[in-house]
């Protein structure tokens, strides 16, 4: 068996396409365009490619992107004041301050400062409680992108094993807490997790968020189940993710790759997560 590629950028293709024609009919109903605005602190060159694909994003939506880049050596105060103006800015749907943020500086009193109805990335605590509680907010991007390739590859998630591998508050938790509401049967590994691999091989789905090239090997994965893999590792042979491609997609039912799988996902949910954002702030219907 060889598993179905799972084409993330197409998906996201499709979803980006979706959310600018919404945005069209949202600028004809507000008078006004849908507003990100990112923060970069430093030089740090992933960041900055971060940066700029997330304003090329917002504004092929057709969306006003703002962009505020500060030295490296800017005081925590200084951040603060600039995260304030951005809460009280009426253009302003949506504040993403880009981590990691300088050593100096706390990032958690900085997400902490945010409107929680501006973080669009869904990192503020409050977010994090709506979404265990099943309320309306911000889920974070990339776990909602995961959710959307699975929605399309099995409409019916109710009754599903599925098994999370990491438990960060950005991918980990909340990808868990999605699946949840979805009735899937859940459960997270970690690095305290005995026998990691027996907890896999009985998923049928698989979300692989560790940080590890290679980390779930091929022969943990159940035959025929889906495997999304979100980690992205630099290594001598490029860019890798958290699952070991080769041997997994000749077990798995379908698999995501890394680049072009989860990736590109995550930047078309953080406009789909601006556009809703301001659709809430003028009372403008969402449209699916
Ligand atoms: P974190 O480092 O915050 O979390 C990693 C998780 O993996 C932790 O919960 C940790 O457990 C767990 N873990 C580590 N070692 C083991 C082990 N030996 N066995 C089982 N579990 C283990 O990473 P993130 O969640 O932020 O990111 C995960 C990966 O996803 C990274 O490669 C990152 O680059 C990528 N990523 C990709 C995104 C995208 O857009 N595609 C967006 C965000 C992240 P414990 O809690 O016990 O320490």
């Amino acid at each position: 068996m060889t598993a179905t590629i799972i084409d993330g950028k197409a998906h996201a293709l499709a979803l980006r396409t979706r959310i600018a024609t919404q945005v069209a009919s949202f600028r004809a109903a507000a008078g006004r365009a849908p507003g990100l605005a990112v923060v970069l602190v430093g030089e740090d060159a992933a960041s900055a490619v971060y940066v700029r694909n997330k304003g090329k994003a917002t504004r092929d939506a057709g969306m006003e992107s703002f962009e505020h880049r500060l030295p490296v050596e800017t005081d925590a105060a200084t951040l603060l004041a600039l995260v304030e103006r951005l809460n009280a800015d009426p253009a302003v749907d949506g504040i993403l301050v880009q981590l990691p943020l300088p050593a100096h500086i706390d990032a958690q009193a900085v997400l902490l400062a945010i409107d929680p109805d501006k973080d669009v990335d869904g990192f503020h605590p409050v977010n994090a409680g709506r979404l265990a509680v099943g309320a309306e907010g911000f889920v974070p991007c990339t776990p909602l992108g995961c959710l959307m390739l699975l929605q399309d590859l099995h409409p019916q998630l109710a009754g599903m094993e599925a098994v999370v591998v990491g438990r960060s508050n950005i991918v980990g938790k909340p990808m868990a807490q999605l699946l949840l509401q979805q009735s899937c049967t859940v459960t997270i590994v970690h690095s305290r997790t005995r026998e990691v691999a027996d907890h896999v091989r009985r998923a049928d789905i698989v979300v692989a968020a560790v940080g590890i090239a290679g980390f779930v090997r091929g022969d943990w994965i159940k035959p025929g189940a889906t495997v999304i893999d979100v980690g992205i590792n630099r290594t001598e042979a490029g860019l890798v993710g958290d699952v070991d491609f080769a041997a997994a997609r000749a077990v798995a039912g379908a698999i995501t790759p890394v680049p072009g799988g989860v990736g590109p996902m995550t930047i078309a949910c953080l406009i789909r997560n601006t556009y809703l954002s301001a659709c809430r702030r003028e009372g403008v219907e969402a449209q699916r």
